[in-house]
Parts: structure tokens; C-alpha cells; sequence
């Protein structure tokens, strides 16, 4: 029977693979009593809600509520099916499956051909690099780049002589042309795609060839630099170049050294910068932000100088900022990007790296020093405007942020950080309406400290507080604790708290016993459930102003497709947020 078998499959995958070791192969786990946490790979966000659970082999996440085993953790994280997680799991842990959809057998078997291709083309252009005169043309370009053989070696650079090379190789190897053709390496008339070009292998983490990137030798050639096309095997914005050489690096230094071209990284690990990757492309992903995340929490970025560099060093220290991550912006002094200085400092050029690294500021600070130059404080016109462009700048970063950022810019500028920040922060809680349910908290307890002091006193009160909110909408200062108490009350039941409590870090120890020795004012399931109700409208309202934001850039950005899609989010959002406050 085909279920019978299928079912086998999954329970002897499960048997031999590790949900934690699969899960930290995406995300950074802490151990903590018998348990592991991290950051969740499916939700933003910057402190740890994602739980793994060795003993019973599941994961669930406290900000997303996702949760399940390791067959839907691969399915999520590799955006495949069920099947597609049992298959890559089976090739793991070394299990034959017998019975695979055709379409999905096809598709790995493909997508095994085409890296097959790949690394047999890195090996022959590396070959003919070397040892053929044929390769003398990109023997020359690394000469005149002063990459030596050691470095184009390690990176495996290789060169794509002129005519049908790399097919007649195939023919006299007996392999397909067809799959160096979907592979993108060759054109149907079996012409190299590459030709008179240095190719560049792109490898991911585990030192996987996915495609190529090739640097023409000719002066007459328009376009200097080609990539391989998408394939399944290859994906654009997903891999960082040089991070399968850099990473044990990134880890010992603790930043990645973030620059444009893979030229850049090249010459870079050639001075001794073996911490350097390349985004491929100026601006730096989302997936490429996730991937760096793994190995460390800092991005030292060091984009071309030009405009486009600068606007690109701007989204990515926002996007870092966004996952948790610091930035600092190195400035190369006198060139056009850290290949040339790097070249031009010659036997110096570590030292003068250092250098620079050691007064490199916060990705926030430059863009801060960008926006205020040349301020001259006695002109309120000017003062004005750079309090615009502060005031914007900082509120891209995440809320929790802004007030230290104000504070920077203030000192910086001497411009008041009332007039940085767009609204106050810290609103006390809103009064209810209702004159007959005097239950307000006490002034200055926002809605999100109360309900975990509430919480702490009446643990069961998570039964409805659960079903309502996530630990996302809290204050972020909240979130922690309340991840900790509902982790202790989902294994220990109501007596879970009082059982854990000392495990907990102190702070929220203090603050648990507070809540034990002076309670708020009413502790009961109603409070809690009204608390919930409108931690949950102030979340959607910043949501909504979230989403409004974004609709006037895409608005900007003529993205059409992105207005209408924003729209009926916003469009949702307001309905939600209406619905709510009727019932409240
Ligand atoms: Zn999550």
C-alpha cells in the first residue's frame, strides 16, 4: 500500500536525523536547561521566541506561533512541500525512498545535474587557466590585479577560452551538452556563454558551485561583467560570495566584513581581510541578511563610494537593524572601493584596514553625519530640514531604537531630540470609556508591563491570553519574560512559574517577585482578556501606520503591483483595527 510505505518513510527519516542539529544549521540555538532557543527564522524579530525541544523532536515559535517537527521546520525554511522535506531529509540521514512523485524525482535529479555541470566547468576553467596558453588572457588580467595564484586558487578562479571549449571537453568525457545548456553555460550552438572571460565560481556556504559570474579581458567588450541565469539550483539575492572561505573568520572576529563586487573580496582576503563577502549586486537581501545572521551579529559594510553605494549601505544597516544586527560604514579614503585602496596600499594595506575599521562608526551614525553636514545651526530654514531628514532616517529603524538614536542626534547636531522623534513614546494606557469599569492600571504601566504582572500573579490567565496576542506585540522589553513564563506555564501548569523561577535571569526575577509582593490593582481573567485586547489594537495600529508608510514609497516607486497588494493590507488592517474598538 503506497500510504503504508510513505508513512514508513517519515517515521525512519525521523528516527535517524536531528531536529536541533537541522535547526542550527539556519539559526544560532542557545542551550538553555534541557531546551534550545533562537531567533525565529520565520517572523522578524530580536529577541529569542523560537523553542526547540530535543526530547520530544518538535520546535515551536512563541512571536509566529509556527510550530511542528523537522519535516515542517525543512519545509518552511527550504519553501518546499512535505515531500520535498522527506526527500532532502532521506538524502541525509541515508534513506532510500522508494516511491517519489515523478515531478519531484525529476526535479532533484536536475537540479543534481546541473551542479554536477557547474563543478565540472569550475574545474575546466581553472584547468585552462593554468595550464594552457589559451589562458593566458586571465593570467594576465589577476597579474594586472595582483591576485596571486595561491588566492584565484582558493576561490577557484578559472578562464573561458574563445569558441566551443568547454563542449568538445564534454563530448571527449561523453556528457551531456544539453544539461551544460540548462546549467547556463553554454548557448545551443555549443559557443562557451563565458567566453574570453575569467569566470568566477558563485559557491554557497558549503563551498557549492550554483553559478558564475564572469569578468571580460577584453577593452573593446560593453559589458564587463555576465552572470549564470536563475537555475534550480542557483537563486539570486540567497547566496553571499566568499562566505564558504570567510565564515570561520566572521565567527573568530565576530563581523562581516560586507563589501560590493566579488573583485573586492578577492583582493581582500588576498591582504589578510579573510572576513570579507560579497553582497553580489549593491543591495544587500533579506536571505542574505538571515544567512550572515548565522555566523555573527555584526556587518562591517564597505560599499562603493558613489551615490548608489551610499543609498545601499543606508537599507542594509535598516535591514541589519531589522534582524537584530549592528552595522558600522567604513569609508575608503582616496578610491572607488576597497579593491583599489586595498591594491594601492600594497604591503600596508592591512595595517591600513585596521585603521579604518577601528574608527569605523554605527551604520546609524553615518547616515547621521550624511544628513547633517555642513548644518550651520544659526539658520532655522536649514535646522528644520536636517530635523526632517534625522527625524526619517531614524524612524526606519525598529521602534525600540529610537530614543537612544535621538538622543545621538541631538548630541551630534545640538538639534532637540523632541524635535527628532515624530511622537512620544511610553503613552500611558488609555483610560476605558466606560465609567462603571474602573479597572485602569495605575498611571505610567503600559497595557503590555501590566499584563505580564498580571500574569505573573495568575499564570492561567495565559489560557485566554494566548489565544489572543503573541509575544510580538508586547513592548519589546516584555516579550522575554513573557516568553519564559508561558514556556513554564505550558510544561509546569499554573505551579510551572514558581518551579522555573530561579532559572530565570535576574532581573525578571526581580521583577516577577514585585508583581508577587505589590500587585496591580485587579488581577482577574477579565482584566487580563481587556489587556490583550488592547496591547493587540495599539500593535495593529502601528502596523497599519507601518503599512501606510510603505504605501507612499511604493507609490513613489511607481511598483503597482506592491500599492494594490499594500492596499488591501492597509484595507484589512483598518477593518480589524475598527472591529476591535467597537467591541471595546
Ligand atoms: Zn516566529
Amino acid at each position: 500500500m503506497p500510504t503504508q510505505t510513505s508513512d514508513d518513510a517519515f517515521a525512519e527519516v525521523k528516527a535517524k536525523v536531528d531536529l536541533v542539529k537541522i535547526v542550527s544549521e539556519h539559526v544560532r540555538l542557545t542551550k538553555r536547561n534541557t531546551d534550545y532557543w533562537g531567533l525565529c527564522p520565520f517572523h522578524q524579530e530580536d529577541s529569542p521566541s523560537f523553542h526547540v525541544i530535543p526530547q520530544r523532536q518538535i520546535w515551536h515559535c512563541f512571536g509566529c506561533e509556527r510550530s511542528g517537527d523537522v519535516f515542517t521546520f525543512v519545509e518552511l525554511i527550504e519553501k518546499t512541500d512535505k515531500r520535498g522535506a522527506l526527500q532532502m531529509l532521506a538524502e541525509r540521514a541515508g534513506v532510500e525512498l522508494k516511491k517519489l512523485s515523478p515531478e519531484q524525482k525529476e526535479r532533484a535529479e536536475g537540479r543534481k545535474r546541473i551542479l554536477d555541470m557547474l563543478k565540472l566547468a569550475a574545474q575546466y576553467y581553472e584547468y585552462v587557466l593554468w595550464k594552457t596558453p589559451a589562458g593566458e588572457p586571465g593570467r594576465k588580467l589577476l597579474e594586472s590585479r595582483r591576485v596571486s595564484e595561491e588566492t584565484a586558487r582558493k576561490f577557484q578562479l578559472g578562464y573561458a577560452p574563445a569558441g566551443r571549449g568547454f563542449a568538445e571537453y564534454l563530448r571527449a568525457k561523453k556528457r551531456s551538452l544539453v544539461d551544460a545548456q540548462e546549467a547556463g553555460l553554454m548557448r545551443r550552438d555549443g559557443t562557451d556563454f563565458f567566453a574570453e572571460r575569467l569566470a568566477i565560481p558563485i559557491r554557497d556556504e558549503r563551498g557549492q558551485t550554483l553559478a558564475f559570474t564572469a569578468r571580460t579581458v577584453r577593452q573593446d567588450e560593453q559589458r564587463k561583467y555576465i552572470n549564470s541565469p536563475e537555475t534550480p539550483a542557483y537563486i539570486k539575492g540567497r547566496v553571499v560570495y566568499g562566505l564558504d572561505l570567510a565564515r570561520d573568520e566572521i565567527a573568530r572576529r565576530g563581523h562581516a566584513v560586507v563589501m560590493e563586487g566579488q573583485f573586492d573580496v578577492i583582493t581582500a582576503h588576498h591582504f589578510g581581510v579573510a572576513n570579507a563577502v560579497a553582497s553580489s549586486g549593491t543591495a544587500l537581501t533579506d536571505d542574505q541578511v538571515r544567512l550572515l545572521k548565522r555566523f555573527s551579529d555584526e556587518l562591517l559594510l564597505v560599499f562603493d563610494s558613489d551615490s548608489a553605494g551610499r543609498e545601499a549601505t543606508r537599507k542594509a544597516a535598516v535591514l541589519a537593524a531589522g534582524h537584530g544586527m549592528r552595522t558600522r560604514v567604513v569609508t575608503v579614503p582616496g578610491a572607488k572601493d576597497p579593491d583599489e585602496f586595498l591594491r594601492s596600499a600594497g604591503p600596508d594595506a592591512s595595517a591600513r584596514w585596521e585603521e579604518l575599521v577601528a574608527r569605523a562608526p554605527s551604520g546609524f551614525e553615518a547616515g547621521m553625519e550624511e544628513d547633517s553636514a555642513g548644518l550651520n545651526p544659526s539658520k532655522p530654514n536649514q535646522v528644520e530640514m536636517v530635523a526632517a531628514r534625522l527625524r526619517a532616517w531614524i524612524r526606519q529603524f525598529p521602534p525600540g531604537m529610537h530614543e537612544s538614536y535621538a538622543e545621538a542626534a541631538e548630541r551630534h547636531t545640538g538639534i532637540s531630540r523632541h524635535l527628532l522623534l515624530e511622537e512620544p513614546e511610553a503613552k500611558p494606557v488609555p483610560r476605558p470609556q466606560n465609567g462603571s469599569r474602573q479597572r485602569a492600571p495605575a498611571r505610567k504601566l503600559t497595557a503590555s508591563a501590566y499584563l505580564v504582572q498580571l500574569l505573573a500573579i495568575r499564570p492561567v490567565a495565559f489560557d485566554r491570553v494566548r489565544t489572543k496576542i503573541t509575544a510580538e506585540e508586547l513592548d519589546s522589553d516584555d516579550r522575554p519574560v513573557f516568553i519564559r513564563m508561558l514556556g513554564s506555564y505550558e510544561r509546569g501548569g499554573p505551579a510551572g512559574l514558581e518551579a522555573d523561577l530561579a532559572g530565570y535571569p535576574g532581573e525578571e526575577q526581580d521583577l516577577i517577585r514585585r508583581a508577587w509582593a505589590a500587585p496591580p490593582p485587579n488581577v482577574d481573567d477579565e482584566v487580563a482578556d481587556e489587556l490583550a485586547d488592547r496591547i493587540r489594537l495599539e500593535h495593529m495600529k502601528g502596523m497599519h501606520s507601518g503599512i501606510i508608510r510603505q504605501l507612499s514609497e511604493a507609490e513613489r516607486g511607481l511598483d503597482s503591483e506592491k500599492v494594490v497588494r499594500l492596499e488591501a493590507e492597509a484595507g484589512a488592517l483598518a477593518r480589524a483595527i475598527r472591529e476591535l474598538e467597537r467591541r471595546g
